[in-house]
């Protein structure tokens, strides 16, 4: 019988699976993974939101006496950025006794870590009083249709409690902020470049917007355990060429609220 994988092999391993979102492509990854748990004897469900977007639902049997435990997290992960890379991102490398990779840390890691657990526990026979449900999803970093479609379809019943693996420098962390997302358009008139004063430039006024946001306020006291509701523009876009007065510019919002906030009056 093969020995279980060590989480460090298997987060080597699927670090080196290129699952940049977008595209996303984690279909390499999520048989990957399902086949580690399947030849142990875990029951493993695979669930496809797009071609090659494979999230995964596996379940370790325990006695039953205790409603489910789960394991969550998501095997996509953020670009690189435009900075040149020190290390390759896809390499898993380790260096100075820490291993670095794009998603080392958010979070194939987590997920090793979890589905080491799982595979350990089946190989030498052990049962809890719950059972255990892993839910590994694609298509996170890009709003969580993954999951959404986990849910769509019913692929997750009740759970108990449910450990998110996300990275928190391996501190329990309680809860999250809610996530809104904008995109804001200003439109309007072209004109020559050399004439501006005929157009109405869509740029300027779009700034102006976006200088009133940097100093938002969302007024109200930060939550102890969440900190403060933020806002960050992190896309703009617009113009079509250095001499016209650009007539459309789109720039987007991510709005990050307390518990309190209602997404409704925040709009
Ligand atoms: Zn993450």
């Amino acid at each position: 019988m093969p020995s279980t994988p060590s989480a460090l092999e298997i987060t080597q391993d699927i670090v080196r699976m290129d699952t940049r979102n977008p595209p996303g492509r984690e279909v390499e990854c999520a048989n990957y993974l399902g086949h580690l748990l399947s030849d142990a004897g875990i029951e493993v469900n695979s669930f496809e939101f797009a071609e090659n977007r494979t999230s995964l639902v596996a379940q370790l049997k325990g006695r039953g006496t205790k409603p489910p435990l789960c394991f969550g997290g998501h095997i996509d992960v953020v670009p690189l950025g435009t900075k040149e890379w020190t290390v390759d991102p896809f390499g898993a490398q380790i260096v100075d006794g820490k291993l670095y990779g794009r998603g080392s840390t958010d979070m194939k890691a987590g997920i090793s870590a979890f589905v080491h657990t799982a595979l350990k526990l089946a190989a030498e026979g052990r049962r809890g009083d719950s059972d255990i449900v892993m839910a590994i999803c694609a298509g996170e970093e890009t709003g969580c249709e993954g999951s959404f479609y986990l849910s769509e379809v019913g692929a997750l019943g009740e759970a108990g409690a449910v450990v998110i693996c996300e990275p928190t420098s391996n501190y329990p962390v309680l809860g999250h902020k809610g996530a809104l997302w904008l995109r804001v358009e200003t439109k309007g008139v072209t004109a020559h470049g050399s004439m501006p004063e005929r157009g109405e430039n869509a740029i300027y006024k779009a700034a102006r917007s976006v200088t009133k946001l940097e100093d938002f306020d969302f007024n109200i006291a930060p939550h102890e355990l969440l900190g403060r509701a933020t806002l960050n523009v992190g896309m703009i876009e617009g113009g079509l060429n250095l001499n016209s007065v650009p007539d459309h510019t789109e720039f987007t919002i991510d709005i990050r609220t307390l518990p309190e906030q209602d997404r409704d009056k925040v709009l």
